[in-house]
């Protein structure tokens, strides 16, 4: 381990993928760093849970590039941490989603040029905006292997012209209303629709997927495997103890108070949690009523109604690749969608369907003011017709599923309640292109020591987050130290 450097007293709040990659970059580069997480085991969003001896996912069902020599796979190396060991590449690499479409289907494959080839044959009128959409899509993909990335982020956010909005592009370029579909599928995972998604977060997350595609082994020991390098690196994790308050003088932070009553000084408290969970955490007069004002009002992503249900094994197997139930409008816009997955379950009888589709924190208003587990009838009811629904539309993919079983069904409100994101939204803030200017403040907030980690420093789902806390160590650690650590890890 390396020597710790003087006076950097580091706390991270939240434990989540951007809590402990940031811990465990800092701790790399020798920071003494405490992790202060709320609930009684570590992984936020990544880590999984158990229903009657299944596994089942929250957040992260599949990630991709944990290739060696792709982007995710080679910050994975940077953190210590085997990907391997924790994930299973996808094997089919034919298909790794499938669209399913009222009237037509469509494979995202592994590769940019079966990708490109299934486009061209879904989209034989599209070959003019395909060339260019095609060429971007290769630029960002090159942009991403480049040691660059993980530095800063790479030349594409240089560009004004990446942070346009897809619809916008796809406009000039005319594109067919089925291209368009097929393009706001890889959306559902940055939780912004196509018309208004930044090109560049388009290109990141479908790049992402197309260098290779991998599925957690399991979320809990994924949780655990990242506690475990934080703590071997020297880090303190310190579960069931939330942040109570972010105290600063002088416009510096100085520390935190926990619930419990103790207090954590600090040189530099870096958040990876929500930033309306952050400014509630601020003394009121720490952030001038113009910036405050700006993020209590920033738009949400959406939240999701999931359901995880056992099925019979033998009559389900799992599924290795993932299924998107899409309705499209005549302009190509999707207006529902489900997406799932059918999982290795119990290793014996029982399989895992796992549901997820959009749900509106507006439609639980009614027990917005309720915890987890307290909710009452009315609610649990609620819950089970719509996981019933669920159930019932998910056999014109799957025909009659044979002794199903629900396990779990978790709202908006389960997620708010489990990881304190507001409105139960699954990506954060919505990066939407519209609103990337407010969101840009969140990238220096005026108070000396304090940064912002996790899905809301950069983009959402593990490759965003671990690449924020890249980010945030470099600015902490200055680059020229960020730089020569890294090209030692590497
Ligand atoms: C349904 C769903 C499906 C998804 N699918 C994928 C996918 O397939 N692939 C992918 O890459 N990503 C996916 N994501 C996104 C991914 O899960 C998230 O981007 C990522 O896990 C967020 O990590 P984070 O560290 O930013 O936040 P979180 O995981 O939310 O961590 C924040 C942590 O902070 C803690 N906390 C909050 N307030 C306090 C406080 N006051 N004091 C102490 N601790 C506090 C919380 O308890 C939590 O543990 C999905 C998300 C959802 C919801």
């Amino acid at each position: 381990m390396r020597k710790p450097v003087e006076g950097k007293n580091t706390v991270v709040i939240g434990s989540g993928a951007g809590g402990l990659s940031a811990g465990i970059l800092l701790a790399l580069l020798g920071f003494h760093v405490t992790v202060v997480e709320k609930n009684g085991e570590p992984g936020g969003l990544m880590r999984s849970y158990s229903r009657r001896g299944i596994d089942c996912p929250v957040g992260v069902h599949y990630v991709g590039a944990l290739g060696a020599c792709e982007p995710l796979g080679k910050m994975f190396r940077v953190l210590g941490i085997d990907p391997e060991s924790l994930f299973s590449r996808m094997k089919n690499r034919a298909v790794t989603d499938r669209y399913i479409f009222d009237d037509f289907v469509f494979d995202l494959p592994e590769g940019l040029d079966a990708y490109e080839k299934n486009l061209r044959e879904a989209c034989r009128a599209d070959g003019a905006a395909l060339d260019a959409l095609m060429s971007g899509l290769r630029e960002t993909a090159g942009v991403m292997t480049a040691s660059p990335f993980f530095f800063d982020g790479g030349s594409p956010f240089a560009n004004m012209d990446s942070f346009r909005p897809m619809g916008e592009l796809l406009d000039c370029l005319g594109a067919s209303p089925k291209l368009r579909a097929i393009l706001a599928a890889p959306c559902q995972l940055v939780g912004v629709a196509l018309q208004d998604c930044p090109v560049i977060f388009h290109q990141m997350v479908l790049a992402g997927y197309l260098f290779s595609s991998w599925r957690p082994k399991s979320g809990r020991r994924l949780a655990d495997a990242f506690a475990a390098r934080f703590e071997a690196l020297g880090g303190r994790l310190l579960l069931s103890s939330a942040v109570r308050h972010v105290r600063t003088r002088q416009g510096r932070v100085t520390g935190v108070d926990l619930e419990k009553g103790d207090f954590l000084p600090a040189d530099a408290v870096v958040a990876a949690v929500h930033p309306k969970v952050l400014i509630g955490l601020l003394d009121q007069d720490a952030l001038k009523t113009s910036l405050r004002e700006r993020i209590a009002g920033l738009e949400e992503t959406e939240g999701v109604l999931a359901v995880q249900a056992g099925v019979d094994a033998e009559a389900h197997p799992a599924v290795d690749y993932n299924l998107y139930r899409l309705r499209a409008n005549d302009r190509g816009e999707i207006e529902n969608g489900f997406f799932y997955q059918v999982l290795r379950g119990d290793g014996r009888e029982t399989n895992l369907l796992s549901i997820i589709t959009l749900s509106h924190y507006r439609d639980w208003s009614r027990w917005e003011n309720t915890v987890t587990g307290r909710r009452g009838e009315a609610y649990e009811q609620k819950k089970k017709a719509l996981a019933e629904a669920l159930v019932a539309e998910s056999s014109s993919v799957f025909g009659p599923l044979k002794n199903l079983q629900l396990l779990d069904v978790f709202t908006p409100l389960s997620l708010r309640d489990h990881v304190n994101c507001p409105e139960g939204s699954c990506y954060g803030v919505l990066r939407s292109s519209r609103q990337l200017l407010k969101i840009a403040s969140l990238g220096k907030l005026p108070i000396g020591g304090l940064y912002l980690a996790g899905q809301n420093a950069m983009a959402p789902g593990l490759m965003g987050c671990v690449l924020g806390s890249f980010g945030v160590a470099r600015k902490m650690a200055g680059n020229e130290r960020f730089g020569k650590e890294l090209e030692r890890l590497l």
